[in-house]
């Protein structure tokens, strides 16, 4: 599904992500774990196409994703395969549930109306908020948030999700009812790539963890192998202070 190919991204002389090479299957559920600053941001915006790296190569289901394509079309199509939800949750404000939900259906995939609200609401209800349809964004709780901004990348219908830090700017009463639909999204064989502070998630969902420090990724295992057997001193002394 996603093929990384000796990817590096610099910001001026800083290399915020350095020669990173990946293959994620499909169903396969990645977590990036590593310091603050380690380049795991840049590495899953390198992913969705929001960054451009200036070596290497992403691959997406079998295609290149190019920035600079000639063919913007296909590099949409591209795009929208991956649904993006970030630590703040970006819903819009002035917009209802609903209408958050259906805006980029109707506009992007030119559904009509009814059927976005259709199923809009059908993903509403799988992430329990069925009954908060017409409520405004600031009526609802940071965990609600981030279920109706989840829902609403779902209504894409992509292919792989991406998670930056989708708990970390929760209340922590409210992280596990957001855990929880990421947990359902990873039983139904999504595909996931997330960064993430929670290492009992990780060690619970992960197919896999990588250990990013300085833009490397310097170590990669099962969760259960990573978290038992550290081998880089650097993933020993982080999780020293994280575990
Ligand atoms: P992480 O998500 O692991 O905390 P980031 O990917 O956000 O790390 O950042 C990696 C490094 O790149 C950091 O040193 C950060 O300051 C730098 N960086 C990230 N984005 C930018 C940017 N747009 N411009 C300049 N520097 C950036
Ligand atoms: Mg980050």
């Amino acid at each position: 599904m996603i093929s990384l190919k000796h990817v590096s991204k610099s910001f001026g002389p800083l290399k915020a992500v350095d020669d990173a090479s990946l293959e994620v299957k499909k169903g396969e559920i990645i977590c990036l774990i590593g310091p603050s600053g380690s380049g795991k941001s840049t590495l899953l915006r390198c992913i969705a196409g929001l960054e451009d790296p200036e070596e290497g190569e992403v691959w997406i289901d079998g295609e290149r994703l190019d920035l600079h394509s000639k063919d913007q079309k296909k590099l949409e199509k591209l795009r929208i395969k991956m649904g993006f939800v970030f630590q703040h949750f970006n819903l819009f404000p002035h917009m209802t549930v609903l209408e958050n939900l259906t805006l980029a259906p109707i506009q992007v995939l030119g559904m009509d109306k009814a059927a976005a609200e259709q199923r809009a609401m059908e993903l509403l209800a799988r992430v329990g908020l069925a009954d908060k349809r017409d409520a405004y964004p600031s009526k609802l709780s940071g965990g609600q948030k981030q279920r109706v901004a989840i829902a609403r990348s779902l209504c894409m219908d992509p292919e792989i999700m991406l998670f930056d830090e989708p708990t970390s700017a929760l209340d922590p009463e409210m992280v596990g009812e957001v855990l929880d639909v990421m947990k359902e999204l990873a039983k139904a064989g999504m595909t996931m790539v997330l960064v993430t502070h929670e290492m009992g998630f990780a060690r619970e969902v992960a197919t896999r963890v990588i250990f990013l420090a300085d833009g490397k990724m310097l170590e990669e295992n099962t969760p259960a192998e990573l978290f038992a057997n550290p081998q880089n001193p650097r993933l020993k002394d982080f999780l020293s202070k994280v575990l």
